[in-house]
């Protein structure tokens, strides 16, 4: 196995055939299919391992498994969530679908293709989760190739989600009623300083939101409105939720752009940056401060391009610290590979510990890795650079780097110039 993983992971030699090349892709999807089970197997047993120490160590058995999903995360690269997505497949994969992981193994079915048949058959019970693994997953008497190998993936969903009907459509029922709960709003950055604003909503919902802004767009063309349909609905969906459109109601939304003292004046353009968002240019976020409607609150930059820092003798950071060190990073947890909302402003050397309240030792969490962290046998400090040492259990190192200096101002600027005070400087524009 080995000298063929070697082999295929050298390349394909000089002057490869057409049909080499294939075989070449082919051979390599077929290892990444068995990494990724491989993948799995190990999750399952870290899993394990890590119980058995905490569980020798005394942690109670509801803390069992505590950062776990993180040290999976962390080699895998991806958010502490996702590692702990990961986790549970691996464990459904390895106790509850045999078929499938079994196809894994071989090569012949990606975890992303797993992912969807586990969860399309979670809301079902063990049995009924069996039978639509050997249904799809499992090759036949005479060794016909299993049925979900050549599906599409919006197959095998729909294959999935039938049968899942068809054994017990009572579960089904219940989930989607259930999913409801999941209901929220998102924000996330698209290219060209634009956003997209993503709500996931239960059907009625979505659909009603869509027919009242399609309705406006129709009403202001008939009205002989120049602008396109799209624009139309994306202009009364702002309106409607932000009030900007009536003149009496002034709109109580802040906006938060950080940005040197230079870039706004507009004698130099250093790029700024606007919380929630990352970086735009400054000719963008002047005219942003400009806009009557938005309630900016501006922050300035040190030498280094990084916000002031300010330190305090209290446990808990001070509201006006806490928000600083959210800005700062961006407001983005902190961990290696997690891109979820900064949720906790937390000490990196615990305050138990000796760690100071200051914005060197402080760093913006989400919930799952402000949890993890504090599981048995983690340990962190912060670097001298403003970067952040996390070591797990097993004394693998992750450096989280210090936050990306976004501005870069002139080199006679000093902090003593804008003390805190006034880096939070407060404006309302709007007046
Ligand atoms: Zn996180």
């Amino acid at each position: 196995m080995y000298e063929t993983v070697d082999h295929l992971l050298a390349g394909p030699p000089s002057g490869a055939s057409e049909a080499e090349l294939v075989d070449w892709i082919a051979g390599l999807e077929e290892i990444k299919c068995t990494a990724e089970a491989v993948q799995a197997e190990a999750a399952v047993r870290l899993d394990e391992v890590v119980r058995e120490r905490q569980s020798e160590a005394g942690v109670p058995a509801r803390k069992l498994g505590e950062g776990v999903a993180s040290q999976i995360a962390l080699p895998r690269r991806v958010s502490p969530e996702k590692g702990a997505k990961l986790l549970g497949l691996a464990k459904t994969l390895t106790t509850e679908m045999p078929h499938t992981f079994a196809l894994m193994k071989a090569g012949l079915f990606s975890q992303w293709q797993a992912t969807i048949l586990a969860r399309e058959t979670a809301c079902l019970s063990l049995d009924d989760r069996k039978v639509i693994d050997y249904d799809l997953c499992a090759t036949g008497p005479c060794g016909e190739p299993a049925k979900a190998v050549s599906m599409g993936l919006r197959q095998l969903e729909n294959a999935a989600k039938k049968l899942a009907i068809t054994l017990d459509q009572e579960s089904v029922v219940a989930r989607a009623a259930n999913a409801e709960k999941d209901r929220r709003v998102s924000l996330r950055p698209a290219p060209d300083t634009m956003t997209w604003l993503g709500a996931l909503l239960p059907v009625k919902d979505g659909v009603a939101v869509f027919a009242a802004l399609d309705q406006a767009a129709k009403t202001a063309a008939a009205a002989g409105d120049e602008r396109t349909r799209g624009q139309v609905m994306a202009d009364t969906l702002v309106d409607r939720i932000t009030g900007r459109s009536t003149t009496d109601a002034k709109p109580r939304i802040e906006v938060k752009i950080v940005m040197t003292a230079d870039a706004l004046t507009g004698d130099v353009d250093q790029p700024a940056l606007v919380e929630g968002y990352g970086p735009v240019p400054a000719t963008w976020a002047r005219d942003a401060l400009n806009d009557a409607d938005v309630f900016v609150r501006r922050l300035f930059t040190d030498p280094a391009g990084r916000l002031v820092a300010m330190e305090s003798r209290a446990r808990k950071a001070p509201d006006g610290l806490a928000e600083f060190i959210a800005t700062r990073d961006g407001g983005i947890c902190r961990t290696n590979g997690c891109d979820a909302p900064i949720r906790n402003i937390d000490h990196v050397e615990r305050h138990a510990d000796g760690g100071e309240t200051s914005a060197e030792n402080l760093q913006g969490l989400c919930e799952r890795c402000n949890q993890a962290k504090e599981a048995l046998g983690w340990r962190a400090r912060p670097g001298p650079d403003g970067s952040i040492i996390t070591i797990t259990p097993t004394g693998h190192t992750y450096i989280s780097p210090p936050p990306e200096s976004w501005a870069q101002p002139p080199p006679t600027w000093s902090r003593a110039e804008f003390g805190l005070r006034d880096v939070l400087l407060e404006q309302t524009l709007a007046a």
